[in-house]
């Protein structure tokens, strides 16, 4: 095994643990996050989502969930459930507008009860909202936790595509598969194209893009995501397809690793 592999850990009764990452914030990752988690539960699965995301947690608000909510129980974190999705943020136990003054090696402990330390149940999967950056977040996530793959979110700018191929080496550099691109916020003002051409630069999968769309912004806002209420919408059909190639992505890597058990059996 791989020294920097040496501590990682698989999530009790967790199948698939898909992180999605930017190395920009306002990219529209928590916004990916949340709908995707959404559309692999419309596919049949059991679905948690972690907002890892511990300075600025959002996916609270963007699945409704008021913050804060589990503060007055004292009992530390536990899972929420909102639109079929089991959340965990920071965002539930502190009172709104609290902001979380952590330095690196507590966000990182705190990042480890997050994962390890809440009873999520048997999920088929766990998608992971990761903070901006090559923070120390990403980091101890992609060492201590088994990870099925990563997601790179970018905008079709130049400068948020500099910054993905910087994500994008970083996970590289610490071992993490990375599943492939997808392009948010694709529109006349923002330009389209330019996921696609970054992920055939990097060789790696372009798994999609979303357009600018004022409702899925409302949506997020308004804490009912639109791949929730509306699974008509060209954007909802835009997110399931993206689900489904998350989820053979993952049966490739499950029947991976268990050829590569057979073969370390016999
Ligand atoms: P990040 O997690 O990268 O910081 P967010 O998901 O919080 O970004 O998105 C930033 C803002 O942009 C939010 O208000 C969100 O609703 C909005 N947004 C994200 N993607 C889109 C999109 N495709 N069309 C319109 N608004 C979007």
């Amino acid at each position: 095994m791989d020294s920097r592999q040496q501590n990682i850990k698989k999530i009790p009764g967790i199948k698939n643990v898909v992180a999605v990452a930017s190395n920009k914030g306002g990219v529209g990752k928590s916004t990916i996050a949340t709908n995707l988690a959404i559309s692999l539960k419309r596919l049949d699965n059991k679905v948690g989502i972690l907002d890892a995301d511990i300075t600025g947690p959002n996916i609270p608000r963007m699945l409704g969930i008021p913050s804060g909510s589990l503060a007055g129980e004292g009992q530390g974190l536990r899972t929420v459930e909102a639109h079929g999705v089991k959340a965990v943020s920071l965002g539930l136990v502190l009172p709104p507008d609290t902001p979380v003054v952590w330095r690196g090696p507590m966000i990182a402990s705190g990042l480890k009860q997050m994962v390890f330390d809440v009873d999520w149940g048997d999920l088929d999967y766990l998608i992971i909202d990761l903070p901006p950056g090559t923070s120390d977040v990403s980091m101890t996530l992609a060492q201590d936790v088994m990870l099925s793959g990563i997601v790179i979110a970018t905008t079709p700018q130049e400068v948020s595509l500099e910054d993905a191929r910087k994500a994008v080496a970083m996970f590289d550099k610490l071992g993490v598969s990375i599943f492939g691109i997808i392009e948010n916020m694709s529109s006349e003002i923002f330009g389209e194209g330019g996921g696609e051409n970054a992920a055939d630069d990097l060789g790696l999968d372009f798994l999609g893009s979303i357009p600018l769309e004022k409702e899925l912004r409302i949506g997020s806002d308004k804490g009912v995501p639109l791949t929730a209420i509306n699974i008509e919408h060209p954007v909802s059909i835009k997110f399931l397809e993206i689900a489904k190639k998350i989820d053979q992505r993952c049966v490739i890597v499950n029947e991976q690793s268990a050829s590569l058990q057979t073969r370390d059996l016999t």
